[in-house]
């Protein structure tokens, strides 16, 4: 607020990056008393078979001993914490590197992984040994631009809020995601390995705003309480697996979360659990149901995987 009084219009760029590096910055925003829950806070299935297609693709690509498991905006590191249970199963017990800005996220990360190196960029990675990458939600969270025609959208300060400088049809693009990817792309190609990218967003490069604030598990206007709300937009996958490609990576994907999950046997693991734990049999069912119907996360989240050109596809592509 006090920038856009004294210094102006900001692009809607500055804006989301200002806001979100406030927010994350400033609390733990997942699970039911938060702002909005991810798949891996809804069950631990999500990372258990996101740790079993991880461990699979690194047995196919001959099980390099010196891999890492990286994870990009890895949140409370209950993915993490699922994934390498399954992996360490199976005889990977892979370093763990994690990219995370948030001090409070960091915190939560260590407290529940225990040894782990932080990162505060893609670019610091480990440049030594091949990398087994999970992105979830993290490409969202990345700042965005917005353009109506030739002109650049700008958020202003009208004397009692907030306000866009112009309306119209918008088209968005994002320097900081394709940054991210490219980064991701150059290091999967030079050192070997693999990058599941997990978000929701459209297959196909589209025109359209989607621009979303999210707080207490419902939409909220984007300018409202700047730094208060979670601010994300839809990816655009095409765009990513371009500038991964780009990059000399090959993509496989992008494929529905709910078809890929089941792919990689969300019905066995859920029915294995629910025999384990008769109690909880219907809670297991309405979270595998939430990760995979269409009308909830099964069609809107894309899964695209991101890997070098000697290491294989990942299964569920
Ligand atoms: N992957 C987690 C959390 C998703 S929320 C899950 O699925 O539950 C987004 C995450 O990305 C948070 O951990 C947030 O702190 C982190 N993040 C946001 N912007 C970032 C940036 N520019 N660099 C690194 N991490 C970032």
């Amino acid at each position: 607020m006090e920038r856009l009084r004294s210094q102006g219009p900001m692009t809607v760029e500055a804006y989301m990056e200002a806001c979100n590096t406030y927010y994350y910055a400033t609390r733990d925003p997942l699970g039911a008393g938060g702002d909005f829950t991810t798949a891996p806070e809804i069950s631990q299935m999500f990372g258990e078979l996101v740790g079993a297609a991880l461990t699979d693709v690194w047995r196919r690509a001959g099980a390099p001993a010196n891999v890492r498991y990286v994870e990009l905006g890895p949140g409370r590191g209950t993915l993490a914490s699922d994934a390498l249970r399954v992996m360490r199963s199976a005889g990977l017990s892979p370093p763990v590197h994690l990219v995370e800005t948030s001090p409070t996220l960091r915190q939560a990360q260590a407290a529940l992984l225990g040894d782990v190196t932080h990162h505060d960029a893609i670019g610091d990675l480990p440049g030594d040994s091949p990398l087994l990458v999970v992105a979830n939600e993290f490409l969202d969270a990345l700042p965005i631009r917005q353009h109506v025609g030739s002109a650049e959208r700008h958020v202003e300060w009208i004397g009692t809020g907030l306000a866009f400088d112009r309306d119209g049809e918008i088209v968005e693009t994002s320097p900081a995601r394709d940054e991210a990817v490219r980064a991701l792309s150059e290091g999967l190609v030079a050192l070997g390995g693999v990058a599941l990218v997990i978000d929701y967003g459209h297959a196909r490069s589209a025109r359209g705003d989607t621009l979303q604030a999210v707080r207490s598990h419902r939409f909220a206007p984007v300018l409202d309480s700047p730094g208060e709300n979670d601010l994300t937009s839809h990816v655009d996958f095409q765009r990513v697996g371009e500038v991964a490609q780009d990059a000399g990576a090959f993509v496989a994907g992008p494929v529905e979360q709910g078809a890929w999950l089941e792919r990689l046997g969300i019905q066995a693991r859920a029915r294995a659990l629910a025999n384990a734990s008769p109690a909880r049999a219907g809670e297991i069912e309405a979270a595998r149901a939430r990760l995979c119907r269409p009308d909830q996360m099964g069609s809107l989240f894309k899964v695209l995987a991101i890997h070098s050109p000697e290491w294989p596809k990942p299964a569920g592509l």
